[in-house]
C-alpha cells in the first residue's frame, strides 16, 4: 500500500538533490521500497506547488497553473502523467547513464522536443528569468527539468549523481565531495537514523 504523503502546501519539498532535475526524482519518498512508496505528485496542483517551492514558476505563476489547470483537466492529468512517466525515467537514466536505455531516452526527448526556444533573458525578482516562445504552459514545470537532466548528462556531471545509502530511501544527489564521500540525502534524517540503528543494535549486542 502506498503512504499518503502530506500535500506540499503543507509539506515542502526537501531540496537536497543539488540539481533540478534530481530533486525532481525525489519528489517520490522511499523511492528504494516499492510498498511503501510515498508519491507526492497526487494531482497537477502538487506538481504546481513543486514549481513554486523549487523556483520554476512564481507564487503568481503557481497560481495561474492551478487555474489552467482546473479549466483543462484532462490536459492537466495528461502532463501529470507525462511527468510521473519523465521522473521514472530520468531517475534510471541519471543514476547509471551509461546504461541509459533508448525507450528512456525517447521519454526526455519528447519534453525536450516540446519545450520552448529560449530566446533571451529578462531581470526576474532575485535574478533572472528565461524568456521563451509560447507553448503548453502546463508543461511549464517539466521545462527546467529537462533542461538541467540535459545538462547534467552533456556536462558528465552525471557521473557525479549519487543515492542514499538508505536501500529504501534511495533519493538522488549531486555528490560534490572531493573524494564522492556523500553516503546520505541528508546526514538529519537517513545518516542519523542509521547511527541510531547502528547504536541500539550495538547496545544489544553488549
Ligand atoms: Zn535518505
Amino acid at each position: 500500500m502506498q503512504t499518503q504523503a502530506p500535500s506540499y502546501a503543507v509539506r515542502p519539498p526537501k531540496r537536497i538533490g543539488g540539481s533540478l532535475s534530481l530533486d525532481f526524482v525525489n519528489t517520490e519518498a522511499w523511492r528504494g521500497d516499492v510498498p511503501q512508496r510515498g508519491e507526492r505528485l497526487t494531482s497537477y496542483g502538487e506538481l504546481a506547488l513543486w514549481a513554486g517551492h523549487l523556483g520554476i514558476v512564481d507564487r503568481a505563476g503557481a497560481r495561474l497553473l492551478a487555474q489552467e489547470a482546473a479549466l483543462r483537466p484532462e490536459a492537466a492529468a495528461a502532463v501529470l502523467a507525462t511527468a510521473l512517466r519523465l521522473r521514472g525515467a530520468l531517475g534510471r537514466i541519471l543514476t547509471a547513464p551509461a546504461a541509459a536505455a533508448s525507450e528512456d531516452l525517447a521519454v526526455l526527448n519528447a519534453v525536450l522536443a516540446r519545450a520552448p526556444t529560449r530566446t533571451g533573458l529578462a531581470p526576474a525578482k532575485g535574478g533572472f528569468a528565461w524568456t521563451m516562445t509560447d507553448t503548453d504552459p502546463l508543461e511549464q514545470p517539466l521545462w527546467p527539468v529537462v533542461w538541467d537532466a540535459a545538462e547534467l548528462l552533456v556536462s558528465g556531471r552525471a557521473e557525479r549523481v549519487g543515492s542514499c545509502s538508505d536501500p529504501d530511501c534511495a533519493w538522488v544527489f549531486l555528490d560534490t565531495s572531493r573524494n564522492r564521500s556523500r553516503r546520505w540525502c541528508s546526514m538529519a534524517d537517513c545518516g542519523n537514523r542509521h547511527k541510531a540503528r547502528r547504536h541500539y543494535e550495538r547496545s544489544r549486542a553488549s
